[in-house]
């Protein structure tokens, strides 16, 4: 399987669209990796995970599709990771040729915000045979029309929401794909335990500082990655990817980098496609 990170910001992007802090202002100097758009993959170019309101910018910079995609996982129902608004343009008259129908993957909260930008907002008299909406639990696994496994783990994360986090499973390979989160229920460990993974991609969204409970930063990534080997899921082949930034975790690319080279992770941005 192959992960493409099209946007690894937090909510507000990095830089944050009102933000003039010292962390936006040298993000916006420096360029390049330091820019950060909100949080999205795509898998093997067809499994898409969350939709934020970068979405189409992401399509048209990395030369995808979005009326190709036919599956979408999404996480939770904050607006980076989810933009009900801009999914209802996949019925005509505004989308043509598009391919088959695009079923989204989600929780009740989910379901509420595309239910309510459907009631509110749609004018696409055929949008049910565009997109359709199926909602998902934890631990209750299902397989996309392509062929992937796919098991909704619990996250740590907003209150009055079953957040989800996902473990991707293909050809024999496996992507767990873990924000946003803070350090996980004991239910994930329970679940994933003696499961090798290819790849591990954690919420990083603090940098430096400690994520409290709905985040992670750099310490807690390692508390983790120390967790996943001790229940048997590393080994010398598995990728970790730290992902999710914040302007608030402060740390640029580069510095970034620096801290987790110890440990051997990659250090998400904006575009990286790294093969698991
Ligand atoms: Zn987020
Ligand atoms: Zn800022
Ligand atoms: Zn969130």
């Amino acid at each position: 399987m192959k992960i493409q990170y099209l946007g690894t910001a937090a909510a507000e992007g990095w830089p944050a669209v009102f933000c003039k802090c010292e962390a936006c202002k040298r993000a916006t100097k420096l360029g390049g990796k330091d820019i950060r758009t909100r949080s999205q993959a795509l898998i093997d170019g067809k499994l898409l995970i969350d939709f934020p309101p970068d979405a189409y910018w992401h399509a048209i910079t990395y030369q995808f599709y979005l009326g190709d995609i036919e599956s979408l996982l999404v996480t939770h129902s904050h607006q980076d990771h989810f933009y009900p608004l801009e999914l209802i343009l996949r019925g005509s008259p505004y989308a043509h040729e598009q391919n088959g129908c695009l079923t989204i993957y989600g929780n009740s909260n989910v379901k509420r915000l595309y239910e309510i930008a459907l009631a509110e907002e749609n004018d696409c008299p055929d949008i049910s045979e565009a997109v359709s909406f199926q909602k998902v639990e934890p631990m209750k696994s299902f397989t996309t029309k392509e062929g992937y496994q796919v098991t909704p783990l619990p996250a740590i994360h907003k209150e009055n929401e079953r957040c989800l986090i996902y473990l991707i499973e293909k050809g024999g390979k496996r992507i767990f794909y873990g924000n946003d989160s803070g350090f996980y229920p004991e239910e994930v460990w329970a679940y994933l335990k003696g499961i090798h993974l290819d790849l591990i991609s954690l919420d990083s969204t603090m940098g430096n500082f400690s994520g409290g409970t709905g985040h992670m930063g750099i310490a807690e990534n390692i508390r983790a990655y120390e967790r996943f080997k001790e229940i048997g899921c590393v080994d010398e082949t598995t990728k970790v990817v730290v992902n999710h930034f914040s302007h608030n975790g402060q740390l640029s690319h580069s510095e970034l980098e620096e801290m987790v080279k110890p440990y051997g992770f990659l250090v998400a941005y904006d575009g990286l496609v790294i093969e698991a």
